[in-house]
């Protein structure tokens, strides 16, 4: 069996009691990264061989894992946080599984754009989950405007290295709507700020924005 097993977007405690049961009982534990992973695998004393599943070795990696979920073998796939293929690795060895008639089940737990969202008060009946937007300046724009049509809630993962930015560009796009930042979510500096966009860049010029966000319009 593969279990995609998510695990917690910040505080350690966000875990499900089947999450950490099956943690304890699979033969692998496939991470995105096993130095981050080692974190929460201590925290809940389990002590099961993990190695390393992660965007530039998923072929190979994925390839192996395939070779021991045929032999019969449990794997359990975990991100650095929330759901393992929500814009993680996972996506490629789920498919591998799934071709390959591997059974396949999922251990429900935190995905930071849904807390965001549930957070934020904006509407949740239909929202469009967006990912990460562009790195560079015009084809971030670009990707805004495309979402212009958009009438659905709109979300957006976010760097802290982009925030400023990614803010200018929605302000610059679709001007001074209100903006929903969830940063740093379940951790110790949680913070939801809902302002519009130049408020907000003022803000985090004053006090430079630190951690993850999730953009929420
Ligand atoms: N698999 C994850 C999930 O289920 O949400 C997402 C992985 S994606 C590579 C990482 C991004 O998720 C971060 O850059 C940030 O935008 C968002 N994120 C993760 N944890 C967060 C948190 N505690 N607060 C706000 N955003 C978070």
């Amino acid at each position: 069996m593969l279990y995609i097993v998510a695990t917690p977007i910040g505080n350690l405690k966000d875990i499900t009691f089947r999450a950490i049961e099956v943690l304890k009982s699979v033969d692998l534990i496939a991470c995105e990264d096993t130095r981050h992973t080692k974190i929460l695998l201590d925290h809940y004393n389990i002590s099961k061989p993990t190695t390393s599943y992660f965007q530039h070795n998923r072929l190979s990696k994925g390839e192996y894992l395939l070779s021991l979920l045929k032999e019969g073998k449990d794997v359990a796939l975990v991100s650095d946080a929330g759901t393992p293929g929500i814009l993680d690795p996972g996506f490629h060895i789920i498919n591998l599984a799934i071709k390959n008639n591997i059974s396949i089940t999922v251990i429900p737990g935190p995905t930071a754009f849904v807390n965001a969202l549930v957070v934020s008060g904006k509407p949740t009946h239909e929202f469009f989950f967006a990912g990460f937007l562009p790195n560079r300046t015009i084809a971030r724009r670009n990707r805004l405007k495309e979402f212009a049509k958009e009438k659905n809630t709109l979300i957006f993962y976010e760097s802290c290295h982009r925030i400023i930015a990614t803010l200018g560009d929605i302000s610059s796009v679709y001007g001074d709507i209100e903006v929903v930042v969830g940063r740093e979510l379940t951790k110790k500096f949680e913070e939801i700020i809902r302002d519009k966009p130049a408020k907000i860049i003022e803000k985090f010029k004053k006090s430079p924005p630190k951690g993850e966000f999730v953009v929420i319009i």
